[in-house]
């Protein structure tokens, strides 16, 4: 049946506001005319014709269509100058935001991992909108090595020879494989064949890499041995890999690099260790679990050692590549390189982040991934004292918040089964009836991630938890708090 917009409506019952008159098609101005309203000339005059012409083509389509069914308030049309804007604003603003990170999870893979320090992205700002020395040798004036910028650095703060870098750790491994021991066997532990995530695993990466995996040992243990008997003239790597996202306990056994790097070197083997997070400084000082360092495998005698960039170390993604001239030369100039090559905006925020490590009694203050491990429980707990009153404000009546002792995690597979301990606040529902608490618990976490600074938060044990360690006292407790009121709205 085909009616128009008011022709057959039944009567309004009488408490309700009668419906309001519908615009017809007819009434909507033409794209010409909007561009000419007085009210979309700074719209103009920001961000060009063309593009608040294609908006206001489309939103009048759409608001055309709403008419065509009656569904468009006449009173509406006058907002159009308002649409308008608001759709050039959400046309141009960016994917990518800040969120805030109140997951407990210091290095959140989903949310970006190592946050930079300062003076890293000072360089960033400093160096990447000019012309500047990438790969060139001002010294002598000719062409130079992008490597350069960071090997000393590197060399310097892990005891290597030599270093370089690629685009990030799963790189690091797969050109190292692939320069080392392409076409020949790489010998590893079978309670090291690691999966991380996003489908790297360490067998597809040797084939990719186009090695033959020989594996060794059992899950739980490997002996010396079984990589001595394994070596044979086919053998171009030993290999070990730091089994960072998982652990395993109970009857176990393992070589360490110590004891497998005199059997390398008498088989004229090199031996490489993929450690993964790489913390370049000792975690144990501050009471966090000790994470084996590149130095000491260097150390222990591994002749290539690869890790991240942006999990304990704190900087951007990369993969770094330390380790024996010799080795390291050889992956450098090996072609697949070129394709794994760290560009030059990682590459400034790296050389500023190593910088840091020259002041190592300064690392928990200039380094956010320190910053945050190393925060004292007591200081985060006072923090969700003072933001209790105002969290519990703007979630009454619908939910109650306490100040909670929680366990956090480093994240990013590292040290997977210590867990942080931490503080924060804990919001649980308050039951009506109408909805269980998993709704509730939804309700709330898709409120907090709809603010104009998204909150991410966890459900654990039928609360929402909002960890507390990763917010920054200051500008970013300032901005969580100023955010309330929207929540508190959007929860009405
Ligand atoms: C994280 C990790 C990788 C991958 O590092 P990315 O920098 O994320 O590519 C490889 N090996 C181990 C053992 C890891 O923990």
């Amino acid at each position: 049946m085909v009616h128009g917009p008011t022709a057959s409506l039944p009567a309004s019952p009488s408490t309700e506001r009668p419906l309001p008159a519908p615009a017809a098609p007819k009434d909507l101005p033409a794209v010409d005319r909007l561009l000419r309203d007085a009210a979309v000339a700074p719209l103009i005059a920001a961000h060009g014709h063309a593009l608040v012409a294609a908006q206001a083509r489309e939103l009048l389509e759409a608001w055309r269509a709403e008419a065509l069914q009656g569904r468009l308030p006449l009173a509406r049309l006058q907002e159009l100058p308002a649409a308008l804007r608001q759709r050039c604003e959400a046309r141009l603003a960016p994917n990518m935001r800040r969120v805030l990170n109140l997951t407990g999870t210091v290095l959140h893979t989903n949310l970006g991992r190592a946050l930079l320090a300062d003076d890293a992205l000072q360089q960033i700002l400093a160096c990447m909108g000019s012309p500047n020395n990438l790969e060139f040798d001002l010294a002598r004036g000719a062409r130079g090595d992008r490597d350069s910028l960071v090997e000393s650095l590197l060399c310097e703060i892990t005891g290597a020879q030599a270093a370089t870098v690629v685009n990030n750790n799963a790189a690091a491994v797969l050109l190292g494989i692939a320069a080392l021991a392409g076409g020949r066997e790489v010998i590893v532990s079978r309670g090291e064949l690691v999966e991380i995530g996003g489908a790297f695993r360490m067998p597809d990466v040797m084939a990719a890499a186009g090695a033959r995996l020989v594996e060794v040992g059992t899950t739980n243990r490997t002996h010396a041995r079984d990589y001595e008997t394994a070596i044979g003239p086919a053998t171009g790597l030993l290999m070990k890999v730091h089994t960072s996202n998982y652990a395993i306990q109970g009857f176990t056994a393992a070589v360490d690099e110590a004891t497998l790097a005199p059997i390398a070197q008498a088989h004229g083997v090199p031996l490489m260790t993929d450690l993964g997070s790489g913390s370049l400084v000792d975690l144990a000082q501050w009471g966090l679990p000790a994470e084996p360092l590149p130095q000491q495998m260097l150390k222990d005698g591994c002749d290539v050692v690869t890790f991240s960039g942006d999990k304990l170390l704190g900087g951007p993604q990369a993969g770094l590549i330390v380790g024996a001239r010799q080795h390291i030369e050889r992956i450098r100039k090996f072609p697949m390189k070129r394709a794994l090559r760290l560009s030059k905006l990682p590459l400034a925020a790296l050389e500023a982040t190593l910088r840091l490590y020259l002041k190592p009694d300064r690392l928990t203050r200039d380094l956010p991934t320190l910053r945050h491990l190393t925060r004292p429980v007591a200081q985060i707990e006072a923090q969700a004292a003072r933001v209790l009153a105002s969290l519990q404000r703007a979630l009454a009546p619908r939910f109650e918040v306490r100040v909670a002792a929680m366990r956090g995690q480093i994240g990013s597979g590292s040290l997977p089964v210590e867990t942080l301990p931490s503080a924060g606040l804990a919001v649980a529902p308050v039951l009506d009836g109408k909805r269980g608490t998993g709704r509730a618990l939804d309700e709330l976490q898709t409120a907090l991630r709809a603010l104009p600074l998204p909150v991410v938060a966890r459900v654990q044990a039928d609360e929402l938890w909002m960890d507390l360690r990763c917010l920054d006292e200051g500008e970013r407790e300032a901005e969580f708090l100023a955010q309330l009121p929207a929540l508190a709205e959007a929860l009405r």
